[in-house]
């Protein structure tokens, strides 16, 4: 399909899609339908068998739903792309896919709260056991590796301490042992980073962040090789179900057109942001990657194109002053989620990372000072205006 490697700003506006097979129609179609006709009883018989190509019900398969595949696999530069019901359901099919009872998984130390909530299932129902690692070095990584460790989960950069691994480091130590490595790529977006290129296998997105990037849509992305999705197709999705709607893959292509110029604004605008948070008295650490002194601003070099549009910060006082630093702000939404148009703002330890045992979240960074910056498209002064002002009133 691809005749040559084109920029990710004309993939995600033309990969996967062509007019002239669907009518001349500009906009891709939505197939809005759950099921598909066979001409006879023998095309039926020979699309089941896999012996002809077609859509046969829309839980194996939609047109639609199709194309965003097609999209992602181009932009993440991977064989292909597999569409879920939501971030969580892609990583749950992915990781039940590659598990069985008494296996191993080692991960970034800082976790999506809910993908914690899934290992911590796992391991009460299937003794599927997991480590952490901050993923520093080679020897620490081997060391940590079991014969039973079925794979390897990597966050980078890790919400919301925005700590980045070297996916490079992590891939070689995996492959020396034939251990698949997973990457939940959401933060940076296949605009800043892409995974499978360092040598990683597997990528999965959140697509309800910066891949929709309206607010609108609660979706999942995986893309990896051929053989080892069409297998999680035809089991772990198809049986436990979570597979995306064609109206919200329809959402999500339209969405993905604007992805890199979205991207690069959000970038621009964290960038003016955490130099004046840097700045500010009541702040008293600034997280980003794009900063010469965040720790790991080398990794980031190497493997991001830019820092993302995600900032975290402490301010200097208690957690009832972090709530009201939320709740002095006037257009800035204080909700989860990120990569949307509008600004958001949320307290970790409170909401996304609730569920993390305390415990836990001080291991992983999360403070009670925490507070995490999804920055918008707005004008960079004005979303500063409106955090100035609500720091100062503290
Ligand atoms: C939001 C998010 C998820 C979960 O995605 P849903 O679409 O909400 O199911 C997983 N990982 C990261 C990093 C996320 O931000």
């Amino acid at each position: 399909m691809m005749k040559y490697h084109k920029q990710s700003e004309t993939s995600v506006i033309h990969d996967g899609y062509d007019s002239d097979d669907m009518l001349g129609s500009l906009a891709l179609p939505l197939f809005q339908t759950s099921t598909f006709t066979f001409e006879t009883a023998e095309q039926g018989e020979r699309r089941f068998a896999g012996e002809e190509n077609g859509y046969m019900y829309s839980r194996l398969g939609n047109p639609t739903v199709t194309v965003l595949e097609e999209k992602m696999a181009a932009l993440e530069k991977g064989e292909r792309g597999l569409a879920f019901a939501s971030g969580m359901a892609a990583v749950s099919a992915i990781l039940v896919a590659l598990t069985k009872a008494n296996d191993h998984i080692l991960c970034s130390s800082g976790l999506y709260g809910c993908t914690f909530g899934l290992l911590n299932m796992m391991k009460e129902k299937y003794n599927i056991t997991h480590d952490f690692s901050v993923m520093g070095t080679k020897d620490e990584l081997r060391a940590l590796i079991r014969p039973e460790t079925a794979c390897i989960y990597v966050e980078t950069p890790i919400n919301p301490t925005m700590k980045l691994i070297d996916l490079e480091m992590v891939a070689e130590v995996a492959h020396e042992r034939d251990i698949p490595i997973v990457v939940d790529n959401t933060f940076a977006s296949p605009h800043l980073q892409r995974p499978l290129e360092i040598g990683c296998d597997v990528v999965i997105h959140s697509a309800t962040k910066y891949i929709g990037g309206h607010g609108d849509v609660i979706a999942g992305v995986a893309v990896g090789n051929k053989e080892f999705l069409d297998n999680v197709q035809m089991t772990t999705q198809k049986d436990m179900g979570g597979v995306m709607s064609p109206f919200d893959a329809w959402l999500l292509i339209r969405g993905l057109k604007t992805l890199p110029i979205r991207v690069d604004r959000h970038c621009h605008n964290a960038e003016k942001i955490h130099w004046k948070l840097r700045s500010h008295p009541k702040v008293a650490r600034v997280f980003y990657p794009d900063d010469s002194r965040h720790p790991d601003y080398h990794i980031r070099q190497k493997q991001m194109k830019r820092g993302g549009g995600i900032i975290s910060f402490e301010i200097n006082g208690t957690k009832p002053d972090a709530q009201q630093m939320l709740n002095n702000l006037n257009f800035i939404k204080i909700a989860v989620s990120l990569g949307d148009a509008e600004t958001l703002i949320q307290h970790p330890a409170t909401m996304t990372h609730a569920v993390v045992p305390e415990v836990s979240r001080q291991e992983m960074g999360i403070s009670d000072q925490l507070i995490r910056l999804s920055v918008g498209l707005e004008a960079w002064d004005d979303i500063w205006a409106d955090l100035e002002q609500a720091l100062d009133q503290l």
